[in-house]
């Protein structure tokens, strides 16, 4: 088996990477480099989109984050080359493009995985494992072929709101694995503290705050919104959020449902969910498909007189944009704190960045947390420990040197495009 990484090798975003066994290739993940126009995300890899001797069979996405899935979007992919997802994901894909006025049509042959069943393409086995990380859903893949093992950690982390998935990945028995393919975009931490410990002191910083708390949180991160549920219900606040995340909660809780999974996520159920009516929930009402979640939205909604005369008592999550309604309908910051984390490198949403320059300028309260959506690096040394891998390869890191200084000749530091063959 051959691994080329054809991008994020050496830096972080934009991963690609290609797996060759025989005349068979697949590719994992197609991410759009943060910051990169639509030419710069374009990779030519050939039978991407003019057709090749040995044809791609496949993409494989760990995550909807840009980062990982923004390529497939960029230009359209030669008809049979299949996009591999797991459903939720695609629904969050879809909504995704939609928000856009000027969205340009998502048009994929996308096939479905599930956690932890095997699928075949061409001579490769692939088993996609759940893990830990800020999109709504995140996988890890086993990849098998020709007697060999690679392990593909997508973007995990083993202190955030689905331990458990870390723990599972853990247990998983894989055999010998011959290759790790890790993420390290946040190596250099070496531990931190969990998201429950964090969670814990927000709360107790909110117990005394008489205003409102802005949290940087992705639309899609699911986890966040359920500590911040949880957070509202503990401290008797209203967690506001808009339109779109109230639609992805929903989605995310009936696709999980429909496999029978019922999720412990904030609805349209919870009674401490609020729903303003900012652009983002205007553009779900022009959206035919959602009409059904829309009319059950409307109780939940809440004029911005409301908003107004109830800050003290609010927690508003705050995505890529948010700053263009708040500045429109809030002037008053009194006693408000704004909760970010500065470790986070906020750069997996578009525009994301740009809300938060616009927080700390603000001069609100700073609630810094440590937090981080991404592995600590003793999570990746108790990877390293569990699965043995004979070669450690990193990929989405600035800090490939602590991978060589910690693991030696173990870590295998690629190239963009250079190819390696675990013998
Ligand atoms: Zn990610």
């Amino acid at each position: 088996m051959k691994i080329i990484v054809h991008r994020g090798a050496e830096e972080p975003g934009g991963n690609c990477i290609e797996l060759v066994s025989g005349k068979s290739r697949i590719l994992l993940d197609y991410g759009a480099p943060p910051g990169a126009t639509r030419e710069e995300t374009i990779l030519n890899i050939p039978g991407l989109y003019e057709k090749s001797a040995d044809p791609v069979l496949g993409i494989i996405v760990s995550h909807t984050h840009q980062a990982h899935y923004g390529g497939i979007l960029a230009k359209p992919l030669l008809p049979g080359v299949k996009v591999f997802m797991s459903e939720i994901m695609e629904d969050i894909v879809r909504i995704t493009a939609k928000m856009q006025r000027k969205a340009g049509k998502f048009s994929a042959d996308i096939r479905y995985f599930r956690k932890n069943h095997k699928f075949i393409l061409g001579r490769f086995v692939i088993t996609p494992f759940l893990t830990d990380h800020t999109a709504a859903e995140s996988f890890a893949f086993l990849v098998e072929s020709e007697g060999k093992r690679v392990i593909y950690t997508g973007d995990f982390r083993g202190h955030g709101n689905k331990a458990a998935a870390f723990r599972q990945f853990l247990a998983a028995r894989m055999g010998p694995v011959d290759a790790l393919i890790t993420e390290g975009s946040q190596a250099e931490i070496e531990k931190g503290p969990a998201e429950a410990e964090i969670m814990e002191q927000v709360e107790n910083n909110l117990q005394r705050r008489k205003g409102a708390l802005y949290v940087m949180c992705q639309g899609q991160d699911i986890g966040l919104l359920t500590s911040l549920a949880i957070l509202a219900k503990n401290t008797r606040r209203f967690l506001v959020v808009d339109g779109y995340a109230a639609l992805v909660l929903e989605r995310v809780k009936t696709l999980a449902a429909k496999q029978g999974a019922e999720l412990k996520i904030p609805g349209l159920d919870t009674k401490y969910l609020h729903i303003i009516r900012n652009a983002a929930t205007q553009r779900i009402y022009q959206l035919s498909e959602y009409a059904e979640t829309f009319a059950r939205m409307r109780p939940k909604m809440y004029g911005w007189d409301w908003l107004r005369d109830n800050l003290d008592r609010l927690i508003i999550p705050v995505r890529a944009n948010s700053q263009f309604w708040i500045e429109e309908q809030i002037d008053d910051f009194k006693g408000a704190a704004f909760l970010y984390s500065d470790w986070e490198r906020y750069d997996e949403e578009e525009g994301l960045t740009d809300t938060l320059k616009w927080f700390l300028a603000r001069g609100l309260e700073k609630v810094p947390a440590p937090a981080t959506g991404h592995a600590y690096f003793s999570a990746i040394r108790k990877l390293v420990e569990n699965k043995k891998p004979r070669y450690i390869i990193p990929v989405n890191t600035e800090h490939r040197d602590k991978f060589t200084r910690t693991f030696g000749k173990r870590a295998k530091v690629l190239k963009n495009g250079e190819e390696f063959s675990p013998d």
